[in-house]
């Protein structure tokens, strides 16, 4: 029989137990045995009881619950050539061959490499007679399928990754509650979200919660943009508004490529009369129960991942699953996470026009 593994990797996110327990109930219904790879790329490394044979009953309520239940880690040993021999030599101990990993854009490169070196360090195990040639015989190839993870939503190539809308939820959840304190006091808040390259969450917390004015990182605020949110907001205020809300991502900047922080707005929004607080979401972004998307998606992306793994033939480039104008497809993952990489470096760079076009492209 078959045997596939599963891991998450890198930051958690709500939603990777949902990807976790389609892969293992899928790689059943398919006839394969399921393995769960505990703690990322260290369980990989380290091998023994951190990679375990799931059964159906094994992911029971995992798709309700938030993180990751078979954990993550970032493994520095996985960078290196002799730790990726190491995780090689695990695996065919286990007699495992294909490997479906939910995480970021780190995630899966490394698994890409691994993938991409495997037969070479086959080669090394059996000529350091750490394995034999029999034993490594029957696993000539390596089948790699990524699932994005992060709650971010900053991958190339798909419209929603496995997390985000949970974070989305929880940012607006939070919103709501710092809104009702807010009108009864007629204050305005500053509210700080997570995203350095990508202001997806921002931007859409702005729609959804009604906000008087937003910062992302692929939009620098224009000269006088002090000005201009202030006339927003008066005019808001006029029309009976009692409260303001201005969200800012971690990554945004003025056209000057300034930094712009919650405080400097505090201290703008406060000299112009209003009684001001800054709250940073920071980890409750990050947290919680899935919400109903990311359970659908992981559970549709789990199954596809899976399929994608008997259906590969050794010229397969590996897949990425991806949920494009709602259809679950498969892409390039090296594509997807080459543009992804364009896009942070472009933007690391203040290259905006450059970002943005990458961006309206995809
Ligand atoms: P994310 O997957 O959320 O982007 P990281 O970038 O921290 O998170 O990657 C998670 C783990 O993936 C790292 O700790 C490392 O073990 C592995 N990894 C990341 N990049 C590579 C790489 N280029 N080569 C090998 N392994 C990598």
């Amino acid at each position: 029989k078959r045997r596939i593994g599963v891991m998450t990797s890198g930051g958690d996110a709500p939603g990777m137990n949902g990807s976790v327990r389609a892969v293992v109930r899928m790689a059943l219904h398919s006839n394969c045995e399921a393995y769960a790879i505990y703690e990322g790329y260290d369980g990989l490394v380290k091998g023994g009881d951190m990679i375990k044979e799931m059964k159906w009953e094994d992911v029971r309520g995992f798709l309700s619950e938030g993180g990751t239940l078979i954990g993550t880690a970032r493994c520095m040993e996985f960078m290196q050539r002799d730790g990726r021999r190491t995780a090689a030599k695990n695996m065919i101990l286990k007699g495992i061959d294909a490997l479906v990993i939910c995480g970021g854009d780190g995630s899966l490169t490394g698994a890409d490499r691994f993938r991409d070196e495997w037969p070479s360090l086959l080669e090394e195990l059996v000529k350091e007679k750490e394995l034999t040639a029999e034993q490594v015989a029957p696993f000539k190839h390596l089948n790699i399928v990524g699932l994005v993870g992060s709650i971010d939503n900053d991958l190339s190539m798909t419209d929603a990754t496995i997390g985000c809308y949970s974070s989305l939820a929880r940012i607006c959840e939070a919103i709501d509650s710092v809104d009702t304190t807010a009108t009864s006091h007629q204050r305005a808040f500053v509210v700080e979200t997570m995203g350095r390259h990508c202001g997806w969450l921002t931007l859409m917390a702005g729609v959804a919660t009604g906000s008087d004015f937003i910062f992302i990182p692929e939009q620098p605020a224009k000269e006088g943009w002090e000005g201009n949110m202030l006339n927003i907001i008066r005019k808001h205020r006029q029309m009976g508004k009692r409260k303001t809300i201005v969200i800012v991502a971690e990554g945004a900047i003025d056209e000057k490529l300034n930094k712009i922080t919650p405080h400097q707005i505090k201290e703008i929004l406060s000299e112009a009369g209003l009684d001001t607080r800054v709250t940073t979401l920071g980890h409750v972004q990050r947290g919680g129960q899935p919400a109903a998307y990311d359970r659908m998606l992981s559970t549709l992306q789990g199954v596809e991942a899976v399929k994608a793994v008997l259906e590969a033939t050794p010229e397969t480039p590996s897949p990425v699953i991806c949920m494009i104008e709602n259809k679950i497809v498969r892409r390039p993952l090296l594509e997807a996470v080459a543009q992804t990489k364009k896009v942070a470096e472009a933007i690391e760079k203040k290259d905006f026009r450059t970002a943005m076009e990458l961006r309206d492209a995809e």
